[in-house]
């Protein structure tokens, strides 16, 4: 049998995401990482998520991406098919949503799917065709500002027909409160005008329900995670999926722990200083780095002798802003970055080959840049640590234990957020043992 539900994200983090959601809503899911080729073994995965970079590259590109993905994931059997993006429909005057949406339209032979990036829980809504980020439109809440995807328009019908040459159709609230019945058949007229994509209003969970029931039927569904939290459901319903007991259940993991941060936001330097009350830490200096190896040496020594005990240890480049400025100030922002994020991958890939097995990193691109290093294809995404931040296990080559791994983004998690994790795991894994 094949898989329930095969999606494509258009960045790493969303892809996360996605996956993070499904799994609290009762998939088993797996995250592959760039376009899948051949046989991947998937085990028994129930959704496959594959996070692709075509968020704001060149619109040839991520259409040729996106169009291989669904093809793979097409052979893999799934029932339905999911083009994810971010809930503020983040994307450039061209594209990609809307390119990318055309493409695998023509690619299963469909002519038409809906739009519903909406979060209620993280406060986005549409109404009107209009998204909301909390009380404020899309091009008032700093999104108009952003340095890849600037959002200067809050009308989702005016953007996207921007990006399209198909008319763009709208399910406004009004009938949404009417139910999925009535969304439905009103989608099925809109299809029979020519509406290739429609819009659809959301302000809450129930509507999120509504528009699930509506579409769980459709080959190509697009839109952010709160659309796939409430998808499952209807499969279960369709008897496309089974009640999973445990679907964030991972296997024992073995091996000693470590730490990577490489981020600067607030919360994780709060949690840096939280596990220093308890653990020992080693404070990289991109300034050292850029002198040449000796201070790489030193951390790497310095991690191996708390490793040897099983650790947890915490080698870390986090610094507060006023750190960062002078460091940027020297070495050019760029720079700076580089030499962390390299010494970070390296790291990563010397001391999993010497047996760390429960690994954590924090800051977004300092976990592709580790991701990277240790040639990361896929993740099996486990149970939820904080909000958005799930245990992933991956295949470690000659290895039998796969690598935990904990990727968080910058102003994820609470405080005691590197400690609490490890007990987690600890916890996710016990199950399995019953
Ligand atoms: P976040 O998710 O918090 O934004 P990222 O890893 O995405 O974290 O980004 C942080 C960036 O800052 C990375 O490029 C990292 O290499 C860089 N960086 C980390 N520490 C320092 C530092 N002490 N000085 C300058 N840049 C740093």
């Amino acid at each position: 049998m094949g898989i329930t539900l095969g999606a494509i994200a258009d960045d790493f983090t969303g892809a996360t995401d996605l996956a993070n959601n499904l799994v609290r809503a009762g998939m088993r899911c797996v995250q592959l990482i760039g376009v899948p080729r051949g046989d991947i073994d998937i085990g028994d995965a129930d959704a496959v998520v594959v996070a692709l970079k075509s968020r704001s590259c060149p619109v040839e590109e991520a259409v040729d991406d996106s169009v291989a993905a669904i093809g793979w994931l097409i052979k893999q059997g799934a029932c339905q098919l999911f083009f994810k993006y971010c809930s503020t429909f983040d994307s450039t005057q061209t594209g990609n949503i809307g390119p990318v949406a055309d493409a695998l339209l023509e690619r299963i032979g469909s002519d038409q799917t809906v739009m519903v990036p909406a979060f209620p829980a993280n406060g986005r809504t549409v109404y009107q065709g209009h998204l909301f980020v909390g009380d404020r439109l899309l091009n008032e809440s700093g999104m108009q500002n952003h340095p890849l995807t600037p959002m200067q328009d809050a009308d989702l019908v005016r953007v996207l027909g921007n990006q399209t040459p198909h008319p763009v159709g709208l399910v406004p609230h009004s009938l949404i409160a009417r139910g999925s019945s009535a969304v439905h058949q009103e989608l099925l007229s809109q299809a029979t005008a020519g509406a290739r994509h429609v819009i659809c209003d959301t302000l809450d969970e129930n509507d999120l329900e509504v528009l699930a029931e509506a579409v769980a039927e459709f080959p190509l569904v697009t839109g952010g995670s709160g659309l796939g939290q409430a998808l499952p459901e209807q499969y279960r319903r369709l008897c496309w999926l089974d009640e999973v007991a445990d679907p964030g259940r991972l296997v024992p993991a073995q091996g000693s722990a470590l730490v990577l941060s490489g981020s600067c936001s607030r919360a994780t330097l709060g949690q840096v200083d939280a596990f220093l009350e308890h653990f020992p830490g080693f404070a990289l200096d991109p300034l050292l780095l850029a002198e040449g190896e000796t201070h790489f040496d030193e951390a790497l020594d310095f991690a191996r002798q708390h490793l040897v005990h099983g650790g947890p240890v915490l080698v870390y480049a986090s610094a507060d802003p006023e750190r960062v400025k002078t460091v940027q100030g020297a070495l050019g922002v760029e720079g700076a970055g580089m030499l962390v994020e390299n010494a970070l991958g390296r790291l990563a890939k010397l001391l999993v080959g010497e047996g760390v097995g429960r690994l954590i990193v924090a800051g977004g691109e300092s976990s592709g840049a580790v991701v990277s290093a240790l040639g990361i294809r896929q993740l099996r995404i486990g149970g939820q640590i904080d909000p958005g931040v799930p245990w992933t296990q991956t295949p470690l080559e000659g290895r039998a234990a796969p690598l935990s791994l904990a990727l968080k983004s910058g102003n994820f998690g609470e405080q005691d957020f590197f400690t609490r994790a490890f007990k987690v795991l600890d916890e996710l894994t016990q199950e399995t043992q019953l």
